[in-house]
């Protein structure tokens, strides 16, 4: 079997995949790969699945399948696999941080330290405490999150398309009912056509004034001009995201000079103990297969 690594995974993973066969990462070779790794940079999409005549494998070392065109790669009689359980605690605890940091004002006490300044007076901080935290979307992370959340003390609520039977967590019935009582939104729906553009400017409104939203989904879950307006107008207090159109965003993505926003570089998955779950989750689809 010849495999091709496209993406960056544990520096294990080519050692733990020698014993199906041939292991490269050079994608130049792409047309002689039966098997190929891919994570988030690598979009699998129709060209790709083209210049591989040989390919009868795609796995996507993580959660979202949005970079895999699974309609194509069916009809060539590929097959498409992802690890959607090695990723849930990376997620939640990111997802947790930002949530953590916006109300205690990190970010900006670090900043304006580095910067010589001294606002000790001026960063009032908010407990999380007795806080209403509304999760859209309340699968795997999404739980992860809430078990954090009620150990902080927050009353949990969320809102999910199917039911969610879950410790610490109250199903609302509608969107608009959970952000209504929601002081903190955390989304962690995928991306598909029902829940792009979900949270736009009528949703937005219906919201607590100063409502703090973190996104570990997906960056088009919101509609970004709609978000960046309520920023400047303070109906949303705070935004954290680890997500965006593309890695990295177009300098003019209207949220990356927004006020009140928190940014990391799309790190929900990556850390150590993840990449090396990811690969465990890759040798057992391998050695399920029959190639
Ligand atoms: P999951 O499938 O376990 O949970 C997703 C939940 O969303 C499900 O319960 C589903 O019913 C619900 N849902 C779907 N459509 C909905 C809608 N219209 N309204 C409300 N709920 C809806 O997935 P997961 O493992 O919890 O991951 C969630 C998402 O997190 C992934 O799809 C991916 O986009 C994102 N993710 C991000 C990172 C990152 O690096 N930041 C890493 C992994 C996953």
């Amino acid at each position: 079997m010849k495999i091709l690594i496209s993406d960056s995974f544990d520096p294990s993973l080519p050692g733990k995949l020698a014993q199906f066969g041939e292991v490269f990462d050079d994608k130049a070779r792409l047309g002689e790969a039966e098997v190929i790794l891919i994570r988030s940079k690598t979009k699998a999409n129709r060209d790709l699945i083209d210049q591989a005549p040989h390919l009868k494998v795609i796995i996507r070392g993580g959660v979202g399948l949005d970079n895999v065109d699974r309609e194509y790669a069916q009809c060539r009689g590929i097959l498409v696999f992802n690890t959607p359980e090695a990723s849930s605690v990376a997620v939640a605890e990111l997802a947790f941080a930002l949530l953590i940091a916006l109300p205690n004002r990190v970010v900006e006490g670090h900043t304006s330290m580095a910067e010589g300044k001294w606002l000790k007076k001026e960063l009032k901080r908010t407990e999380l405490l007795g806080k209403t935290l509304g999760l859209i979307g309340c699968g795997r992370i999404g739980r992860e999150v809430a078990t954090r959340a009620a150990a902080f003390g927050m009353k949990v609520l969320a809102y999910d398309v199917v039911p969610v039977a879950y410790p610490a967590i109250t199903q609302v019935d509608g969107l608009e009912a959970l952000v209504a009582e929601a002081d903190y939104l955390s989304l962690h729906t995928p991306l598909t056509p029902s829940t792009r553009g979900l949270v736009n400017a009528e949703l937005i409104a219906k919201m607590k004034r100063g409502v703090k939203i973190v996104n570990t989904a997906r960056a088009a879950v919101i509609v970004e001009d709609d978000l960046r307006a309520a920023l400047e107008s303070g109906q949303v207090g705070g935004y954290a995201t680890d997500v965006w159109p593309s890695d990295p965003p177009d300098p003019g993505y209207p949220l990356l000079h927004a006020p009140n926003v928190i940014m990391t570089p799309h790190i929900g998955a990556s850390t150590s103990e993840n990449l090396l779950r990811i690969g465990e989750q890759i040798v057992q689809i391998l050695s399920q297969q029959n190639l």
